[in-house]
């Protein structure tokens, strides 16, 4: 029978929270894995066992666990007896099975922990015992500092896994332990950057879109989407809001100065994603801002964008460089689907010289000619919602649900 053994790393810190972390992180590869044969998935002493069905499929588990956050490592597992001549021989029968990728190894080491303090031996001691027999019986050398073949002894009270290789995990916090909060979601490389470190924090991360369909094309709409569904392999639940925006826009474009019509974007923007905030339970925005990078993201343009909402607002991408957030969606997937062209609803109507640096009253006395409110409440009263499951056998329709006023 074979099993994984999944390794956290930060939440073994968290002290008396301790195990509701853990059972967050099971719950999560429980999910994960729900479309796949897995048996169960348990916490055991320090780690997570979970015990693959027959019919599981390596490549396909091992995807589905790379992109759990909370996991430091995981490897494929097999239990044995306890005894030194046990653990050796189960590891010398199972190298001789067909179909295990060993033929190019030439070099091996072997790293054992203890969850049973009590054992007779010292990880040290179970290291060079079963080592030894596994160089006698293969051939090959011992090299602790990177060897072709790590092989992983973890003694329990009642058995022993051994490991073959070790996958490294996504990191980062369980998804849902740090609470929610909503991402403005563009379509563009940063945005989903921005989300993504906060899905790694643990947050649980929905996200806000606003578009200028039908006034322009679909295509922000339908890359949000595709971005959406890509974030979703990691935090497994997402929603997605979307937001009529053209209309507000062609409205900010007859009445307020060209060049400070960025930052009055913006301010509707945040205005509308805090009352959505609120709808939702995400205690704070999230935007994939960095100082500097176009004529909106100023430190004073940004102090006058967050003017107007009382929530926090989370810019983790504010001291990054351009080629460090693209390297990052490159990794994250993202990546070509951002760079499909589209019509930004903010490109469109974006004056050839936008204020660096719009000042407080010039931009409220700007707003004085708009009908702020009555904007957000009809911008918040046509809003679509959709939700996204992963694996998306389990999902819920796709299709857009209006809504009605308040978006639950
Ligand atoms: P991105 O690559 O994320 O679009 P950007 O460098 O193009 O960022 P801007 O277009 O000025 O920068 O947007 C700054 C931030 O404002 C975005 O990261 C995003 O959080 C938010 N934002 C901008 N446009 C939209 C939109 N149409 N819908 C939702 N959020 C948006
Ligand atoms: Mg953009």
């Amino acid at each position: 029978m074979e099993s994984v053994i999944v390794h956290y790393q930060e939440i073994a810190l968290k002290g008396r929270n301790r195990p509701w972390f853990i059972e967050r992180l099971a719950g999560a590869l429980r999910d994960a894995t729900a479309d796949l044969d897995v048996a169960r998935v348990r916490p055991l002493m320090g780690r997570i066992e979970v015990e693959l069905g027959s019919a599981a499929e390596w490549p396909a588990v091992r995807e589905r666990l790379s992109r759990i956050f909370g996991v430091a490592n995981f490897a494929r597992a097999r239990s044995s007896g306890r005894e030194i001549d046990e653990i050796a021989g189960a590891i010398l029968r199972h190298l001789d099975e067909p179909g295990l990728d060993v033929d190019r190894v030439t070099s091996f080491r072997v790293r054992a922990s203890r969850a049973d303090k009590t054992y007779p031996l010292t990880s040290p001691q179970v290291e060079r015992e079963v080592g030894g027999r596994i160089k006698a019986g293969t051939g090959w050398r011992v090299d602790l500092a990177s060897p072709d073949l790590a092989i992983g002894v973890e003694i329990l009270p009642d058995r022993v896994f051994y490991t073959l290789g070790k996958e490294p995990g996504q990191g980062g916090l369980p998804t849902a332990t740090s609470g929610a909060v909503l991402c403005l979601l563009s379509g563009g490389i940063d945005s989903p950057v921005a989300a993504y470190r906060l899905m790694k924090r643990g947050c649980r991360v929905r996200f806000v879109h606003f578009h200028a369909y039908p006034i322009l094309s679909r295509a922000s709409l339908d890359k949000t989407r595709e971005i959406a569904d890509l974030l979703t392999r990691h935090q497994l639940r997402s929603r997605l809001y979307s937001v009529r925006f053209g209309e507000i826009q062609q409205t900010i474009v007859l009445s307020a100065p060209p060049p400070l019509r960025v930052v009055l974007y913006r301010r509707m923007m945040m205005r509308i994603a805090e009352r959505l905030a609120g709808a939702c339970g995400a205690k704070a925005l999230v935007t994939g801002e960095a100082v500097g990078q176009v004529a909106s993201q100023t430190i004073e343009n940004l102090a006058v964008i967050n003017d107007v909402v009382t929530l926090p607002v989370l810019r983790p991408l504010i001291g990054s460089d351009k080629e460090e957030i693209t390297q990052e969606a490159r990794r994250l997937g993202t990546y070509p689907v951002s760079i499909i062209p589209d019509q930004d609803c903010c490109t469109l109507f974006v004056p050839r010289r936008p204020s660096t640096r719009a000042r407080l009253e010039e931009v409220e006395r700007a707003e004085r000619n708009l009908p702020v409110a009555e904007l957000v409440d009809k911008a918040l009263a046509e809003v679509e919602r959709q939700e996204y499951r992963f694996p998306p056998q389990a999902a819920a329709p796709l299709v857009p649900v209006p809504e009605e006023g308040a978006a639950g």
